[in-house]
């Protein structure tokens, strides 16, 4: 389905992002497996991708890092030719109640989730805007559209990156470019796995399935938009949360 597609996803070492980037391999795309700090975790993802028959590569670069960005996606186009996938994955929190958060932890999250998201989508636009195609996925979050106690700095970057993926949307529609936001609710990966268990039980009692979800069922979201399927699908928040948001 995505064969000769070339995907890029970011933070894709560990958690969501692997999975994602799994599944688009899974789906026959070329995935440059895009990791910070995670050297080996993100070359564990190129090989077990290439035992099971696909193709990809690991690239280092910080999302937060703009020039960083530019040469990471210029690398990507001379090197295989096009990019046709763009996921913005890479997401960090700095959790605490608005009177203890401190300025860096503000910025830092912001320069990481939001900023970042631009970055990628800045530097990949004049691309797919030369090819007439693209799919471009946002990982929000579910405490971008409800807002969460002790997340001012994490919400506030997940709701801006509602308003820039609709705003793409708009942009690139005419050259047959989508662009989509993937909210997830709360999922168990490693940024999961630090709340206590009071507060894992609090949340479970907030969605209506009763249960966290699992990277795969992010990851099927993000392979069906960018499939052919959802070629008609463009500046949606796609809610993938256990019905916590509705
Ligand atoms: P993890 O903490 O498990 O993984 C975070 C990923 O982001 C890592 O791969 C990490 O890479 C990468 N990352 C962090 N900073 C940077 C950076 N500057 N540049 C490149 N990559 C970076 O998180 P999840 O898998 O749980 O989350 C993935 C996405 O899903 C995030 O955007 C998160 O906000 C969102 N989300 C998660 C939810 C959950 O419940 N888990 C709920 C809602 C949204 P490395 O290890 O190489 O540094």
């Amino acid at each position: 389905m995505l064969e000769n597609k070339v995907a890029l996803v970011t933070g894709a070492g560990r958690g969501i992002g692997r999975e994602i980037a799994l599944t688009l391999a899974r789906d026959g795309a070329f995935v440059v497996v895009n990791y910070n700090g995670s050297k080996d975790r993100a070359e564990e993802v190129v090989k077990t991708i290439e035992a099971a028959g696909g193709k990809a590569v690991s690239y280092q670069c910080s999302v937060a890092d703009f020039a960083a960005c530019q040469e990471m996606i210029q690398n990507i186009i001379k090197e295989y030719g096009h990019l046709d996938i763009l996921v913005n994955n890479a997401g960090i929190t700095k959790d605490n109640l608005i009177m203890k958060m401190k300025e860096e932890d503000f910025d830092a999250v912001i320069s990481t989730n939001l900023k970042g998201t631009f970055n990628t989508i800045k530097h990949s636009a004049r691309q797919m805007l030369k090819q007439r195609s693209g799919k471009i996925i946002n990982i929000s979050s579910v405490s971008g559209i409800l807002g969460n106690a002790g997340q001012a700095n994490y919400a506030a970057s997940k709701a801006g990156v509602i308003g820039l993926t609709k705003t793409m949307a708009r942009e690139l529609a005419s050259r047959g470019i989508t662009v989509n936001a993937v909210a997830p609710g709360f999922v168990d990966t490693e940024m999961t796995a630090v709340l206590g268990e009071e507060i894992k039980e609090a949340a479970c009692r907030q969605i209506p399935l009763g249960k966290f979800g699992q990277t795969k069922d992010i990851a099927e979201m993000v392979a069906f938009l960018v499939s052919e399927k959802a070629d008609y699908i463009t500046g949606q928040v796609i809610s993938v949360d256990g019905g916590m948001s509705m």
